[in-house]
């Protein structure tokens, strides 16, 4: 797959979804402990490193970082 660059922490859009690499290091009520990019139905990516999320066109999102879209995958 092409390496997308990845989505930081710092970027605005990032920041507008509370976006954190490290899911375990976001401070926001809403996030359930184990969920992550890797179980977010809007993840394209495998279950470690990088892939791309649906809602950052053109980035990759960490299959263990968080945003606040988080919505688990359906089986
Ligand atoms: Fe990760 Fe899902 Fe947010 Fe995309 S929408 S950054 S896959 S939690």
């Amino acid at each position: 797959a092409a390496d997308l660059p990845h989505l930081s922490d710092t970027d605005p859009t990032a920041k507008a979804l509370g976006y954190v690499e490290d899911a375990s290091k976001s401070t926001d009520p809403k996030r359930k402990p184990g969920d992550t990019c890797a179980n977010c139905q809007f993840f394209t990516g495998g279950p470690t490193g990088f892939g791309p999320c649906q809602l950052f066109p053109g980035k990759s999102v960490s299959a263990n970082g968080w945003c606040v879209s988080h919505a688990v995958k359906k089986a």
